[in-house]
């Protein structure tokens, strides 16, 4: 059932968090200040699909490293705030940097520091295994879990209640099925 309660076709930035979204939340720290995240494929597709239908992909984390480095190279996606102790300032960077504004945000986060970029964005999202507080602050909580496929749910839900699902997933296999093609 589409929700037409929210402004989908405003919203030209995708602007996520890492530890706790686009990974479960478990860090593994090695020596030499290497540090080893879990990424899941679905949602490296997820924001595939969200930069094919022209959204602007960003990450904001708190923390700093090199698998969110690579991992967002690996992904075309060019909005990276790395170290933003306090997320809010974080952001406000970002807006500055980019050129966006609040109206034209979805924010996916999953604990208190979140909130007050929540609070000011057009669509807040928390993940499933989010604290109980974010929940409160968000428009759409997903069934997936963090780090599992939430990210996909959110760009495949985003997608259909804007209307142009279909059109994006035909989009991309044409483009498959041209290039081998050429
Ligand atoms: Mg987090």
């Amino acid at each position: 059932m589409p929700d037409n309660t929210l402004p989908f076709d405003k919203i030209n930035v995708f602007l996520m968090d890492v530890d706790g979204v686009l990974t479960g939340g478990g860090i593994y720290l090695g020596s030499q200040e290497m540090e080893f995240k879990r990424f899941h494929v679905h949602d490296g597709m997820g924001i595939t699909l969200l930069r094919a239908a022209g959204l602007r992909v960003g990450i904001l984390t708190g923390r700093t490293s090199e698998a969110v480095t690579l991992r967002s190279k690996e992904l075309d996606i060019d909005i990276v705030y790395q170290g933003s102790h306090n997320k809010l300032k974080g952001y406000a960077y970002l807006k500055e940097r980019y050129g966006f504004e609040d109206h034209e945000v979805l924010y996916v986060g999953d604990d208190i520091q979140d909130i007050p970029i929540m609070k000011r964005v057009a669509i807040p999202v928390s993940v499933r295994d989010g604290d109980t507080e974010v929940k409160r602050y968000a428009a759409y909580v997903t069934k997936k879990r963090a780090g599992d496929g939430a990210i996909r749910e959110i760009a495949n839900w985003f997608l259909l209640n804007r209307g142009d699902y279909t059109q994006i997933i035909e989009k991309m296999i044409n483009q498959w099925e041209e290039e081998i093609a050429s």
